[in-house]
């Protein structure tokens, strides 16, 4: 039978039912599918061993014959012990292999072998424990020895032996495999035919031809991404969007009303977004500034000018706790435009709306909306109430549709999937890589008219190999200037000897009306919150080293009339302990706070940290960040000193990327672009800037990639699966 690319896998010798159901938990259902299934790593048996020079520790592989073999049953310990003799020119060596029992079904008396793995020496002589084992005749046969041999990515089952079985029969197609990189890129980057780097990535004769097999391929999975982001960036060019004038008076007339100034940078990120909407075409930019550097205000610029050119605004946070902070502060900087709250729990609505008391029937919002439209101009300014608390969620949401709200304020899951905006013109996202691509397009696609401007932010900056790939359709701005008056915070790791004094020094503080945050991890898996781990420190403070201080719980299962209440006596001051979990990791605004106590810091990737630390520091006081942690690894020390030693949210991204790669640092969703990179790093600055260079001057030279239609079916099926934007 002969195998092709399309030959399904079930066809393959030795794939029954219950393989290819193991193999489609792989995502394997093709020869294509189990060719494009990489080894993670290999194991290096090229190394030939011969009886007649034995050492300690020598990784080879011996070939010979088998001299006897049998399995017998330990008495104490009910293991199954297999031993056999090999014999090769020069000599004999013994083999045991544990709990293996089948193996002397496989081998028998008289077989030639091969056999790898490292060589020991115990109290019976020289032996080789559990190697592998292959028969053949001919060394050049090996699949499982004698060479680099492949290790895979398995799941519940598969053995390694299967796959590479399995592999060796595939590898019959690859001469099939399309290659999708124009000729003349590849020749001139000297790269090897996709056939031959197929070959050489499962199967490699040896370190060079494994290296030129990563090369090739590496280049082409981050030259994808590349063209991917760059077509991403040129569609986004040819579609329309509004255009936003800058409106200078409201703008001044905001920025005066503000209790502070602007910094410059503030104000160049705010200029440039304003530019940005007011050209037709849809805006993509993200503003990354240090945590605390004051990022609201400039979307509320933004915010203001869609809202006074007659477009809405979508504010989206990542937590509910955040939505309700921003509806705060954004309601309170535009008394003259209606905002609402939605969120899975709140529905509110404030502004421009005159709350009327209702005696029956008919809608509340109605009667205010029809209060509002009768108001001239000038009267609307002397009838603004202050807040509708009531209202109920459907009458916001008509409200809405019918475009008498100018922005709207939520977490996203509301946003994704029940409103309709009547005249959107701003999407602006807080603390961006929470969210995913497929989010943002499917935001995109609640409204009729032209594609709304997208501004997000972030606290967490995007180190700069990732900032050209993963967010290579963004234009960047930077905020690294904080507010005027702000003191670096003091930073300490604090072990547990030192607790005691810890506590007095936060008692001193707050003597002074100053408030902390204890921020709690978690600590078992089954506690997916943290929520009992914050539980119980919360009752330790309370009933103890604190019983005399007003102190607070917050944490995800809370309702949400409990978390506002607390939130809102911690910002009030009532409450001068928060004990929390990692929801308040990122953009709580709680400017009296001035120390963070970090219980278990060892549990968390340094940005977190850094986020953390955030929450402090917003004040002309001087702020503190105290990380406990009971771990005695040296390891985690270093990684907790550098994070003490760090300069800014910069370097903090930097290291965490290096030291926790990007998904993890970014969360799934957001590298869900990504997770098909089987071979080329992110954090390989040089490939990415050479991807990005050859993308950049292929679209350039052929920009509808008419010259490359393997190429460009390729780019087409991957951005399906991505649904990139
Ligand atoms: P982040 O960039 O972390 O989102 P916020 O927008 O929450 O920061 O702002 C942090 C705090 O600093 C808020 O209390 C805000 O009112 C205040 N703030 C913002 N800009 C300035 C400024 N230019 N001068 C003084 N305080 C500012
Ligand atoms: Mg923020």
């Amino acid at each position: 039978m002969s195998t092709h690319l399309s030959t399904p896998i079930k066809q393959l010798t030795r794939v029954g039912a219950i393989t290819a159901a193991r193999l489609a938990k792989l995502g394997i259902g093709s020869v294509l599918d189990l060719l494009n299934h990489y080894p993670t790593r290999y194991e290096d048996y090229s190394a030939r061993l011969s009886t007649a020079s034995l050492s300690i520790g020598a990784l080879g592989t011996m070939f010979g014959t088998i001299g006897s073999i049998e399995t017998k049953k330990t008495a104490k310990k009910h293991m199954q012990l297999t031993q056999a003799e090999l014999l090769d020119d020069a000599g004999s060596i013994r083999i045991v292999w544990f709990n293996q029992p089948y193996i002397t079904n496989t081998i028998h008396k008289g077989d030639h072998v091969a056999i790898a793995g490292t060589v020991a020496h115990d109290f019976s002589g020289w032996v080789l424990k559990n190697p592998q084992f292959e028969k053949i005749e001919h060394p050049a046969d090996a699949i499982h020895t004698s060479r680099l041999v492949p290790l895979y990515p398995l799941t519940g089952g598969l053995t390694q032996k299967q796959v590479r079985f399995l592999v060796h029969q595939a590898l019959q197609a690859a001469h099939e495999m399309p290659d999708i990189l124009p000729k003349k890129l590849t020749e001139h980057l000297e790269l090897i035919a996709t056939q031959t780097a197929i070959q050489n990535i499962h199967l490699p004769k040896d370190a060079a031809a494994y290296l030129a097999a990563r090369k090739r391929l590496g280049f082409e999975e981050l030259f994808i991404v590349q063209l991917l982001t760059e077509r991403a960036r040129k569609n986004l060019t040819q579609e329309r969007a509004p255009k936003i004038p800058f409106n200078e008076t409201a703008t001044k007339k905001l920025v005066a009303s503000l209790p502070f100034d602007l910094t410059a940078d503030q104000r160049k990120a705010a200029w440039k977004i304003l530019q940005d909407m007011e050209q037709g075409i849809p805006m993509n930019r993200l503003v990354q500034g240090e945590v605390g550097s004051g990022k609201t205000v400039v979307a509320a610029i933004a915010a203001l000018n869609a809202a006074s050119a007659g477009f809405q605004t979508a504010f989206m946070a990542p937590t509910e706790i955040l939505a309700l902070q921003h509806y705060q502060t954004i309601a309170t900087i535009f008394p003259h435009h209606t905002v609402a709250l939605l969120t899975s729990k709140h529905a509110r609505m404030s502004g421009l709306v005159i709350a009327t008391p209702l005696k029956n029937g008919g809608s509340n919002l109605n009667v205010a909306m029809e209060h509002v439209n009768r108001a001239t101009d000038n009267r609307r300014d002397d009838k603004i109430a202050a807040v509708v608390n009531t209202l109920p969620r459907n009458d916001i949401k008509k409200a809405i549709s019918d475009g008498n709200v100018s922005i709207i304020i939520g977490t996203h899951a509301i946003i994704q999937h029940d409103i309709s905006f009547s005249k959107l013109g701003l999407i602006i996202i807080d603390e961006q890589h929470r969210f995913g691509v497929a989010q943002r397009k499917q935001l995109k696609d609640k409204t009729a008219n032209d594609v709304p401007h997208l501004l997000s932010m972030t606290a967490t900056p995007i180190p700069r190999s990732l900032a050209l790939t993963l967010y290579g359709d963004l234009d960047i701005t930077t905020i690294k200037q904080m507010p005027k008056g702000r003191k670096p915070i003091t930073t300490r790791v604090v072990d547990e000897t030192n607790r005691t004094k810890a506590y007095q020094f936060i008692k001193q503080h707050i003597a002074k009306k100053e408030q902390v945050f204890v921020i709690c991890p978690l600590i078992e898996e089954s506690d997916s919150l943290g929520v009992a781990s914050a539980t119980a420190e919360y009752e330790k403070l309370r009933t103890g080293v604190f019983k005399e201080t007003s102190i607070g719980l917050l944490h995800g299962k809370l309702k949400s009339a409990e978390k506002e209440h607390i939130m809102s006596a911690f910002k009030s001051g009532e409450i001068l302990i928060l004990v929390a979990t990692a929801v308040v990791e990122v953009g709580v605004d709680v400017p009296a706070a001035t120390i963070m106590i970090i219980e278990g810091a060892d549990r968390f990737g340094l940005s977190q940290l850094h986020q953390f630390r955030g929450r402090v520091g917003r004040s002309d006081r001087q702020s503190y960040c105290f990380l406990f942690t009971d771990s005695t690894s040296p390891e985690t020390h270093n990684r907790l000193q550098k994070f003490v030693h760090a300069k800014d949210g910069f370097e903090i991204a930097e290291l965490d990327l290096s030291l926790r790669g990007p998904g993890k640092m970014y969360g799934t969703e957001q590298s869900g672009r990504f997770t098909d990179l089987k071979i080329a790093s992110l954090a390989d600055g040089a490939l990415l800037e050479k991807t990005k260079e050859a993308a950049q001057a292929l679209l350039k030279e052929d920009p509808e990639l008419k010259e490359c239609p393997l190429l460009l079916s390729e780019l087409e099926r991957q951005s399906r699966e991505l649904h990139f934007e």
